[in-house]
């Protein structure tokens, strides 16, 4: 089944965009049937359950955090996590870099927006992001790589809605792109798209989706 569905998803979808399987809540032994498949990244979203499982799990693979992470937390993953996609402060940066000094390594960041029409605590708006990335403090962070942006949709069956906001985040990217890191190749990532709205995604521009349920099932 997970196997299956892992190949469906590779045939369907552009080999230039990026597959991040989303494990939260399943067990190790999910993730080592998708990784004997071929499978290498994987996005957890909470900090115990993803520590847990990089300590059970074969090396090699690419974790992700794909969900909010508190400060306080940094220090759990900062020696192994591959990219913190949901980075919406100064704050946390400034703590992802202090812990990635610690463990002499750099840190891929994602910047996250709030796209969605959805109450949330989580996710930049534009000018925040204007702000962060103009302020003297951001400049001063070595150890952060800030390689895209991440975001959600609101979770509705309104196709045309789900659009408009994944355009949005692919505007802010742009623009982003051609103020802060024009010279910089390594910010390029647009993850957007999950299990219900991934093909929408990936016609707006992702190049990085996170797929959960349609790979491991139900949660
Ligand atoms: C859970 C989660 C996903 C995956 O959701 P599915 O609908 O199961 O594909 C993707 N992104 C984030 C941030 C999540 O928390």
């Amino acid at each position: 089944m997970i196997v299956d569905r892992l190949s469906e998803i590779r045939d369907e979808i552009p080999k230039e965009v990026t597959l991040v399987a989303v494990s939260k809540t399943k067990p190790s032994s999910d993730i080592q049937i998708a990784y004997d498949a071929g499978q290498r990244i994987f996005g957890e979203n909470k900090v115990q359950e993803l520590t847990a499982k990089e300590e059970a799990l074969p090396k090699d693979i690419q974790w992700h955090f794909i969900g909010h992470l508190q400060s306080n937390k940094v220090k759990y993953i900062a020696s192994f996590v591959s990219v913190i996609h949901a980075v919406d402060s100064l704050k946390l940066l400034k703590e992802i870099n202090k812990q990635a000094i610690k463990n002499n390594r750099t840190i891929d960041c994602l910047l996250q927006f709030h796209i969605a029409d959805e109450e949330s605590k989580f996710g930049l708006d534009f000018e925040k992001a204007q702000e962060l990335l103009g302020s003297r403090e951001f400049v001063e962070l070595q150890n952060v790589n800030i390689i895209g942006v991440m975001g959600m949709a609101t979770f509705t069956k309104n196709e045309e809605q789900v659009r408009d906001e994944f355009q949005n985040l692919e505007s802010y990217f742009n623009v982003l792109k051609s103020h802060y890191f024009k010279f910089n190749e390594d910010f390029r990532t647009i993850s957007m798209g999950m299990s219900g709205d991934y093909r929408l995604a990936i016609e707006e521009g992702s190049n990085m989706i996170r797929l959960g349920s349609t790979i491991f099932g139900a949660r």
